[in-house]
């Protein structure tokens, strides 16, 4: 009996054994198991995460190299447009619409504008108005003199002289029987059409300044580039309509010497340049001329012009309240248009 009972204990312990190292290899493939969760699978998803980081590093660097290249791209616009920008300042300092050559469709262009926009050139005219922008500077004096000697009466589109040696040719202007009009106060264009503040306050300080000068409460403005001038910050309607409330009338041109013009002219060239406007004008012609102290051959082309210009039959005249505007843009009134700019007046 007891040998029996030994034997069924021996089995006992054998399986208790045999149970334990079961325990031993759940607990062993736990331990594995948990080790691959915790260590071997962050490790994998670290390696996907890395090669993800390299795509993506390789993408920022190819968008990178785009936004440089637009950078570059959008800086050499800026460059370009810049440099046309300046390039279209000094020209239109100059107020030259044509530089040496004389185009005669543009005044076919201002002719048919004219028409449609309700003609701002009497069809039946043989009036020439000559014009004198800029000034007084040292030529004007000789201009004064021709003028006075053919008894030829003329307009002066004046700024401000900061020079008080030219304030008598304000004076003269007026005495002698011209028209003295104004062309602004500083001529400097990046001041005057900054804003429409700054426009008003140009024209009310000339405006002032001739009244004190000569007692003439002045109505004849012409715009510094025109009022086709594309250099104005503020849309030029917004301006003509400050000139229309105060019954200011512009006066642009169709006919021009080319004064103005990088290449000095002769004064036979600048009389050709004229004729030739003259003679392809529809109507009245308006000669833009400068009287700045630097364009010496215009007050010497001025004899011949006026001889010549008699003896072909035209009226030589001053811009009166009678004269039909030339006029490069025409006011299209208020059409409830917002500049955005402060319009206070
Ligand atoms: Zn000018």
């Amino acid at each position: 009996m007891s040998e029996a009972k030994n034997i069924s204990t021996k089995n006992n312990k054998a399986e208790n054994v045999n149970y334990n190292r079961k325990s031993v290899d759940s607990i062993k493939r736990f331990i594995i198991l948990f080790l691959l969760v915790m260590f071997i699978l962050p490790m994998l998803f670290c390696v996907y995460l890395m090669i993800r980081m390299g795509k993506l590093e390789d993408k920022i660097d190819t968008l990178t190299a785009l936004i440089s290249d637009r950078q570059t791209t959008v800086e050499e616009l800026e460059d370009t447009y810049k440099a046309e920008q300046e390039e279209a300042l000094e020209y239109l300092d100059m107020e030259a619409y044509d530089d040496i050559e004389i185009d005669a469709s543009y005044n076919e262009l201002l002719a048919d504008t004219s028409e449609a926009s309700g003609s701002s050139i009497s069809m039946n005219g043989k009036k020439v108005y000559l014009t004198f922008d800029d000034g007084p500077g040292e030529n004007t004096g000789i201009i004064l003199d021709t003028l006075k000697k053919y008894n030829v009466k003329a307009t002066f589109f004046v700024c401000y002289n900061d020079d008080a040696s030219t304030w008598h040719y304000y004076n003269r202007i007026v005495d002698e029987g011209h028209c003295i009009a104004m062309h602004s106060y500083s001529h400097v264009y990046d001041e005057i059409y900054a804003d429409k503040e700054a426009f008003i306050n140009d024209v009310s300080m000339i405006h002032e300044f001739i009244y004190d000068q000569t007692g003439v409460d002045c109505k004849y403005y012409r715009f510094p580039g025109g009022s086709s001038n594309t250099v104005t910050n503020v849309d030029i309607q917004t301006l003509i309509g400050y000139l229309e409330g105060e019954d200011i009338t512009y006066y642009d041109w169709n006919a021009l010497s080319g004064d103005a013009s990088y290449e000095a002219l002769s004064p036979e060239e600048l009389n050709s340049n004229i004729l030739k406007y003259v003679h392809s004008n529809a109507g009245d012609s308006m000669v833009l001329m400068h009287d700045l102290t630097d364009i010496p051959e215009t007050a010497y082309a001025l004899e011949q012009l006026i001889i010549t210009l008699k003896e072909e039959g035209y009226e030589l005249c001053p811009i009166d309240e009678s004269t039909v505007p030339v006029q490069h843009v025409k006011y299209i009134g208020d059409l409830g248009y917002d500049s955005g700019i402060n319009t206070a007046d």
